[in-house]
């Protein structure tokens, strides 16, 4: 028997307009140097609309992608929509990466209109160069840029000013390309990955369960994860289709200024990366702040130390641990765990329904989910990508399962948690040893602000841990003293017995630690 429904496509489109009318009067903040800015989501509309002309009176067709290299502003939102809602490809290129990367990436991806913000122009100007795809540059804000030539310059607002309001939007399929993120290469050289109409509005929609980030009208939604990082975890989308304003920090992203910002624009929910939340954290310990607004922070993207949750607690803030993956649109659990789970807050957390997981062994035997078996997380689903752009990457996949890399294990009631990554883990004389578990412990130690540990070579054991420890200003620790702490939290033989007291951990263009540099580091000598 076939079904009687009407099959509509799902369409970021429909997103934009439920967004821009329904909740015409949500509002969208935007940090500048004297204080805020905002647009209403009916306005995100008309723009958007008023974007989409220019960009096709630019040449850009259907299938074409639209770079981005912008902080999170209203005008990175009207493109979000104007981009994908014309037919044409959303890329937000990452800002943070190294300069060759960016223009590796914007010829791989075949970028030929670039919308950039105008504090980001001296970052872009010297990069043109290597992006020989790029006919059109579009500047928000003061549109002075000397580019190459055969590089046609234009100004946001002067550029969308002509155009009409409302756009005759194409009839797109639901699986048309409508954004492409690049994976910001933590373990591997970078991988695109592109999302659908229908696996953006699908991950929309669980985005804002009740069990997830619950986004509702009344909500005011902190978007610290940047837009180039995994479309800012989809928030936007998913506050257009739910009401919630959003709350927008532009380049406002030191604990000083994000605070401020915070005081201004009143967020009550907000996402970042472990080391943002802990910046701020450290900043208003010592300055009088009010972030009183806030009372769920989603942090993701590396596991979530204790400490943090524990700081925040104290505060009366709830952190919300998720994970995901750049491959997986990215929300694939997220733990808000009922009153009689609370010890599994920070686990990774649940399964979302659309998410399949299993757990492989070394020796490709699946395991149970038991709560102790530890293996290889894979993932399938209507939101999980099946290739990447332009290349083959057969290690990837596993018979129509994503290798996420993370390994961990699974409780019969379906939470995550994740022990390490498979290239973190620290295998010693046959056992294994959780870099994520000696950094947590340690960064519970009151002198310590930061730390990251790594497996090095070693002759006898094949590798041991090496503890990178980041101290406190005027709370002095040794090494033997952050071995006595630790050796009350885990078993001797995991102790590390190699230590480096640094100024600052490296971090990828993400915010996360940066260990494969760390391990480029170790092998030039630079922690002996
Ligand atoms: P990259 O791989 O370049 O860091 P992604 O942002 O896509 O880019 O990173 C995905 C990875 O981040 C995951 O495979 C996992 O290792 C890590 N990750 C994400 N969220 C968490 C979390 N809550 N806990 C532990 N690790 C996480």
């Amino acid at each position: 028997m076939h079904s009687t429904m009407q099959d509509v496509p799902l369409r970021i489109r429909r997103i934009l307009d439920h967004g821009g009318t329904v909740h015409a009067t949500s509002t969208v903040t935007t940090a500048t140097p004297t204080g805020t800015r905002s647009g209403t989501y009916a306005q995100v509309r008309e723009n958007a609309a008023r974007l989409a002309h220019a960009l096709r009176a630019l040449g850009a067709s259907p299938g074409d992608p639209v770079a981005t290299f912008m902080w999170n502003n209203q005008e990175h939102l009207e493109a979000y929509f104007a981009v994908p809602c014309m037919g044409a490809v959303l890329h937000p290129l990452n800002i943070r990466l190294p300069g060759e990367q960016i223009t590796w990436i914007a010829r791989h991806a075949g970028d030929r209109i670039l919308i950039v913000d105008d504090t980001l122009v001296p970052l872009l100007a010297p990069l043109l160069p290597d992006m020989p795809g790029i006919r059109h540059v579009i500047v928000n804000g003061r549109a002075d840029l000397q580019a190459p030539d055969g590089i046609e310059v234009h100004s946001y607002a002067s550029l969308l000013e002509p155009y009409p309001t409302g756009y005759d939007w194409p009839e797109t399929s639901e699986h048309q390309a409508a954004a492409m993120c690049y994976t910001s290469g933590t373990t591997d050289d970078p991988k695109g990955v592109v999302y659908s109409h229908r696996s953006i509005y699908l991950q929309s929609m669980a985005v804002a369960m009740p069990d997830t980030f619950a986004l509702s009208t009344a909500d005011t939604l902190l978007a610290i994860v940047p837009q180039f990082h995994v479309l800012a975890w989809n928030l936007p989308y998913s506050a257009f289709l739910t009401g919630a304003s959003v709350a927008m920090p532009d380049r406002f992203l030191a604990p000083e200024p994000l605070a401020a910002f915070i005081a201004a624009s009143r967020p009550n929910k907000g996402a970042g990366v472990p080391t943002v939340w802990q910046g701020l954290l450290d900043h208003v310990r010592t300055h009088p702040s009010d972030i009183t607004s806030l009372q769920e922070a989603v942090v993701g993207g590396s596991a979530c130390p204790p400490s943090l949750m524990q700081g925040y607690d104290d505060l009366g803030i709830t952190l919300l641990h998720a994970w995901g993956m750049t491959e997986t649109s990215p929300l694939g659990t997220f733990s808000r765990p009922p009153a009689d789970r609370q010890e599994m807050r920070l686990s990774q957390g649940r399964l979302l329904a659309q998410v399949e997981a299993r757990l492989i062994d070394d020796e490709d035997r699946e395991l149970p989910f038991d709560g102790k078996s530890v293996g290889e997380l894979e993932t399938r689903g209507p939101w999980v990508t099946g290739s990447y752009h332009g290349v083959e990457a057969p290690d990837k996949f596993h018979d129509g399962w994503l290798r996420t890399g993370d390994v961990g294990y699974i409780t019969p009631d379906g939470y995550l948690i994740l022990t390490d990554r498979a290239k973190d883990v620290i295998k010693s004389g046959g056992e294994w040893i959780s870099s994520v578990e000696l950094e947590n412990h340690l960064m519970s130690h009151p002198s310590v602000a930061e730390a990251a540990v790594i497996g090095v070579p070693d002759e006898k054991w094949g590798e041991r841990p090496l503890a990178l420890v980041v101290l406190r200003d005027g709370h002095p620790a040794t090494a033997g003293e952050l071995r006595e702490f630790l050796s009350a939290h885990v078993a001797r033989w995991q102790l590390p017995e190699r230590w480096a007291f640094i100024a600052e951990v490296p971090k990828t263009s993400v915010g996360k630690i940066d260990k494969k540099l760390i391990r480029l580091r170790h092998a030039d000598g630079a922690y002996r």
